[in-house]
């Protein structure tokens, strides 16, 4: 599959500590552009749809919970190798173990809130952005 698209979300702790800018901002200078944006509170049930891959690890509830606890910046971005590039530019799951400079590194308050998604193949990519967007809201 084309690797050139991934999906990301910022993610309720982000948003609601005002770094929705911030970041779209980094997202911008490391050379991605936007397919596809909406600002959006997923429900409980939508959450958990969209992490139902880790339905049986014991983050699950709370990453449910969390991901429905405020607002969402969700998008699909466009560059060449964009799964693995957007993954450096966010780091490390664990804010702690995330590279200087990364947006986790910068942003992410925890393992659990750590301000933005990224999509870990071109596979999942689709899928998570087909998810959120109908074909009239890409461009
Ligand atoms: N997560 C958590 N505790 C963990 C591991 C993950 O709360 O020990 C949360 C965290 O928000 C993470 C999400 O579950 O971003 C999905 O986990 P994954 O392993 O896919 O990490 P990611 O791909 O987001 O780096
Ligand atoms: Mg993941």
């Amino acid at each position: 599959m084309k690797d050139n698209r991934t999906f990301t979300m910022i993610k309720p702790d982000a948003v609601a500590n005002g770094h929705t800018g911030a970041i779209l901002d980094q997202i911008i200078k490391g050379g991605f552009k936007i397919i596809a944006m909406k600002y959006i509170a997923l429900t409980d049930q939508k959450a958990g749809q969209f992490y139902e891959v880790h339905k049986e690890r014991p983050f699950y509830g709370e990453l449910v919970d969390f991901m429905s606890s405020g607002p969402i910046v969700a998008a699909i971005l466009e560059k060449q190798n964009a799964v693995e590039d957007f993954r450096k530019l966010i780091g490390a799951t664990d804010p702690a173990k995330a590279e200087k400079g990364t947006i986790r590194n910068l942003f992410a308050q925890s393992i659990g809130a750590n301000a933005i998604h990224g999509s870990d193949s071109a596979e999942n990519a689709k899928i998570e952005g087909d998810f959120f967007f109908s074909a009239l809201e890409r461009f």
